[in-house]
């Protein structure tokens, strides 16, 4: 592994664990739903390509991205079967759906029109907007819906909606998504009503999975959980599938320093020694996703298995750790940001709470500047090897 060798921050992938939590996914669908994952943002930071490279290969064929270009990006890279997206794509590149053969979401029935002008029949799915009211047609414009399927360069492949409260079952919540999932059904009962051939059914996200899996669809689009994990941690300790958390993030000791007590590190004087101590600067910041709200010990890392909390101001490209109770600890060593280290493990869901914001964010704004690695059983096997010999001969000497 270069990056394990020379990299200065990096992520990892474990393509068992990603292999895993399609399976137990898979298995809560009912008969002859399949699953969609979702690719957008880059796979929720995970890297889309390899991500759906391996999907593939596990027999996957339906995809879902936010933009056009995400979905470009992959038809380059290789990856087969649908892919749906589901955000806008602007008139003017309606001929990179074609060249890509790329399947659009119709966001209302101005935007049917604006398909249909296209000179070229386009694939699409019919996006229904049931109460979220971000997009799709509104249930309520039956008629509206009804002449989508009349326009003839429209080829319409699915029809889905998006719930925006399936996370919780409480009462009220249980309930708007409950009168979602009828509105839905409702335009579904009225296309076969017409004689109209339904096309494949979607509603489910990760939380509609979770708390509806009886639903009756075609595809469930998860993004999410099947990076292994909840948008909280809370969600993902009570959740009832076996999720296992398919991405790490390492950064390297760049430099390990003693301070004095009394002495200043980093932006602002804000870290102030409170007696000697020795500190591990990180070659990983702020431009490669980790929150600046993490600075002055709200977040920590591990190294060798110990928690180190961060001090000082998180920097652009670098941040400091104490590391005054981890012996041997010297430059070239790795520090793990996200994932496990000895006994302990710190999740994409911990850092959210840190930072106040959901697992999602953090790991869909992993930095670009991140390179990546997929890793397998044998390779993680190395890799524990080597600490643990590095270990046991520091506490001989
Ligand atoms: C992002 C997204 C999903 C996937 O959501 P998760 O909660 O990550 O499973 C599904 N459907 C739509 C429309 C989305 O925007």
């Amino acid at each position: 592994m270069p990056e394990e060798k020379m990299g200065r921050a990096w992520k990892e992938l474990n393509m068992d664990n990603l292999r895993h939590n399609c399976e137990v996914i898979c298995k809560l669908l009912p008969e002859n739903c399949q699953l969609m994952p979702a690719l957008k943002a880059n796979a929720y930071g995970h890297g889309a390509v390899e991500v759906a490279r391996e999907l593939n290969a596990m027999g996957l064929s339906a995809f879902c991205v936010a933009t056009l270009h995400e979905g470009v990006e992959l038809r380059k890279n290789g990856i087969k079967g649908e892919i749906l997206i589901l955000g806008y794509t602007h008139p003017n590149e309606f001929y990179l759906l074609r060249k890509h053969r790329l399947t659009q979401t119709v966001l209302d029935s101005e935007y049917a029109k604006a398909i249909n002008s296209y000179r070229h029949k386009i694939h699409v799915h019919i996006g229904i907007d049931t109460g979220m009211h971000r997009l799709g047609e509104c249930s309520e414009n039956i008629d509206n819906i009804l002449e989508m399927f009349k326009c003839e360069n429209l080829v319409v492949d699915g029809m889905f909606t998006h719930l925006c409260a399936s996370d919780s079952m409480e009462k009220p919540f249980a309930e708007y998504t409950n009168a979602q999932i009828l509105l839905f059904y409702g335009v579904v009962n009225e296309i076969k009503a017409q004689g109209i051939k339904c096309p494949k059914l979607h509603i489910q996200s990760s939380y509609g999975v979770m708390n509806y899996p009886e639903l009756k669809c075609d595809y469930a689009r998860v993004g999410i959980a099947l990076y292994g994990l909840m948008s909280t941690q809370e969600d993902t300790e009570k959740c009832n599938l076996a999720l296992r958390p398919v991405l790490s993030v390492k950064s390297r000791v760049s430099a390990v320093k003693n301070l004095a007590a009394g002495e200043f590190a980093g932006y602002g004087m804000e870290f102030e020694a409170p007696c000697d101590m020795k500190i591990a600067v990180l070659s990983i910041g702020y431009a490669d996703g980790i929150p600046r709200s993490l600075s002055c010990g709200k977040g920590s890392v591990l190294i060798a298995g110990k928690k180190a909390p961060i001090i000082g101001r998180i920097c652009m490209d670098q941040m400091s750790v104490d590391v005054t109770d981890i012996p041997f600890i010297r430059q070239n060593d790795i520090a793990d940001i996200i994932g496990k280290s000895g006994n302990d493990v710190i999740t994409a869901g911990d850092i959210a709470k840190q930072a106040g914001t959901i697992s999602n964010e953090i790991l869909s704004r992993l930095g670009g500047r991140l390179s990546l690695a997929c890793k397998n059983k044998k390779n993680k096997y190395w890799t524990k090897l080597i600490y643990s010999v590095r270990i046991k001969i520091g506490a001989i000497l």
